[in-house]
């Protein structure tokens, strides 16, 4: 899904000004926060006499209009800050900086956002997956899979006939990826001449590379080893 911040543009009003879209958004999110979906980052930091203080501050000198006074006031009743007043408002304010005071204060929110554990695991977690080696776009390195990575490619490109063996295009213009059937990683560069056989080399396309990185097209070692004979 791609996110565009379309309501930037000068003279596009922001859409959360739009009764309607506000309301299907604030739906939509409160679906998403009971469905476990969302996890807010504040979860499980409790909120102290120092933080109320800050977010109190913040909102003083805020001009607020009369509805959003009104709406206020009404959730208040009853409920004097609660948990979830208290994450309507600080929500509220992010995004909305511009002030060298207030920006300081979003840095010092993030600051208490890393001191969550779970925020941080959760961050980790997608780190380890997409950075580093262990991303399927990984090319860094200035020879990261061996000094006989180039040839063996070459070769496997061209027992291939530059055809994407999963879904048969052919190259067009780009030239198509050469994939590692069981990971380089599995082999390390003290074995590339290993990883680097052409019975473990695989010509794809683009298109099907990446499914296959990620695991969701499992590309069986069989047949190839045949194939390598002749050539490696
Ligand atoms: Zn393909």
């Amino acid at each position: 899904m791609t996110r565009v911040l379309w309501w930037v543009q000068k003279g596009v009003p922001h859409p959360m000004k739009n009764p309607a879209i506000r309301e299907k958004v604030m739906k939509t999110k409160k679906r998403l926060y009971a469905e476990g979906k969302i996890i807010p980052w504040n979860k499980g930091i409790p909120c102290t006499e120092e933080t109320r203080r800050k977010i109190s501050e913040t909102l003083k000198g805020k001009p607020l209009s009369e509805e959003t006074k009104r709406k206020l006031s009404e959730v208040r009743k009853g409920k004097p800050k609660s948990e979830e007043w208290r994450k309507n408002i600080s929500r509220g304010q992010l995004g909305r900086c511009s002030s060298e005071k207030t920006r300081k204060k979003i840095g010092e929110a993030s600051k208490k956002r890393w001191q969550n554990t779970e925020y941080r695991e959760r961050l980790s977690s997608i780190r380890k997956t997409w950075v580093g080696s262990k991303s399927p776009r990984w090319k860094g390195g200035r020879i990261p899979y061996g000094p006989n990575w180039c040839g063996q490619r070459r070769m496997a490109i061209e027992r291939d006939n530059h055809t994407c063996q999963f879904c048969g295009t052919p190259e067009n213009g780009r030239e198509h990826v050469v994939h590692h059937i069981v990971p380089f990683r599995e082999f390390g560069l003290d074995r590339c001449e290993e990883a680097n056989n052409l019975s473990n080399l695989i010509t794809l396309c683009n298109h099907c590379h990446l499914p296959v990185e990620t695991g969701k097209i499992v590309i069986a070692n069989l047949g190839l080893k045949e194939f390598a004979g002749e050539f490696g």
